[in-house]
């Protein structure tokens, strides 16, 4: 399995990272995505990458998150974020750390966080600064977007990229797969799939799983969303276990299968295993 994005910067995960990467590892969790939530983090990043656990490769994803957007209220500081964002990329770019950097963001839209016109305008100029980065260092971009298809489908027919856009989380509706699959977009489903109900995004996977079988993977977003069958306030990416059983159940497929297909699409899209120069899954 691959866990196609989480956050093991964050806490309770990076201070007990050895033995998230021992339990994600006893579930037969092979590699995991740990996306970027601000340029601050970035060396708390690069750090995990010096924890190696029996097989489980741990790669990063620099970026400035729209709830971290929302932290300014002006352009001038803004932009001052977004140079560190640019220098510290940079920086990594000449270490041999930089083969474990597999896509850029989180960046991304929050309609739902941005209520207002102006915070909207920043958290698009945060967006389109970190796609044009993410072309310039030839790496796919990590995507959440919320309460914002409208604008999220014109920005990224706007800003092709050979690289592709990972919609992690993915909630919107069937319609939409269509659409954002063909401006070069893959769907990461998650923990929300083990909860009750949830038909819109169950639809979801089985619209890009039928039409599109090469653009699903999983995910557990750790430490946030939490799946149902642990009962605790935070997650953490031993938790796959659960969202492929879900997912087994949504696609009528046996567990196996759900594993090696969505952990196959992973490493394709964002290279994962080329990066290592040899198989991960
Ligand atoms: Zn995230």
């Amino acid at each position: 399995m691959i866990d196609a994005h989480a956050h093991l910067d964050f806490d309770p995960l990076s201070g007990d990272i050895q033995q998230v990467l021992a339990r994600a590892a006893h579930q037969g969790v092979r590699a995991i995505v740990s996306a970027g939530y601000c340029p601050e983090n970035m060396d708390k990043q690069v750090a995990l990458l010096s924890h190696s656990v029996a097989d489980v490769h741990v790669f990063i994803a620099p970026g400035l998150h729209p709830w971290a957007v929302s932290e300014h209220s002006d352009r001038h500081s803004l932009q001052t974020r977004l140079a560190l964002l640019d220098s510290k990329l940079s920086a990594l770019k000449s270490t041999p750390q930089f083969a474990h950097v597999c896509a850029l963001g989180e960046c991304g839209l929050d309609y739902y966080r941005a209520s207002s016109n102006a915070e909207r305008a920043l958290h698009r100029e945060a967006f389109l600064h970190q796609l044009a980065l993410a072309r310039e260092y030839e790496l796919p971009a990590i995507i959440h977007a919320v309460k914002c298809h409208d604008d999220l489908l014109a920005i990224l027919r706007d800003n092709p990229s050979p690289f592709g856009f990972q919609l992690h989380g993915y909630s919107g509706p069937e319609s939409l797969i269509r659409p954002l699959q063909e401006c070069g977009a893959v769907f990461s489903f998650g923990t929300p799939l083990t909860w009750k109900g949830q038909k819109k995004i169950k639809r979801a996977l089985k619209d890009a799983y039928t039409h599109f079988p090469e653009c699903w993977m999983l995910e557990t977003d750790a430490p946030d969303r939490p799946v149902t069958q642990t009962n605790l306030e935070h997650g953490e990416p031993a938790d796959l276990r659960h969202v492929v059983q879900s997912v087994s159940e949504v696609l009528d497929l046996d567990e196996d299968e759900v594993s090696t297909l969505s952990a196959r699409n992973a490493d394709d899209f964002f290279g994962l295993s080329r990066r290592m120069s040899r198989s991960i899954c």
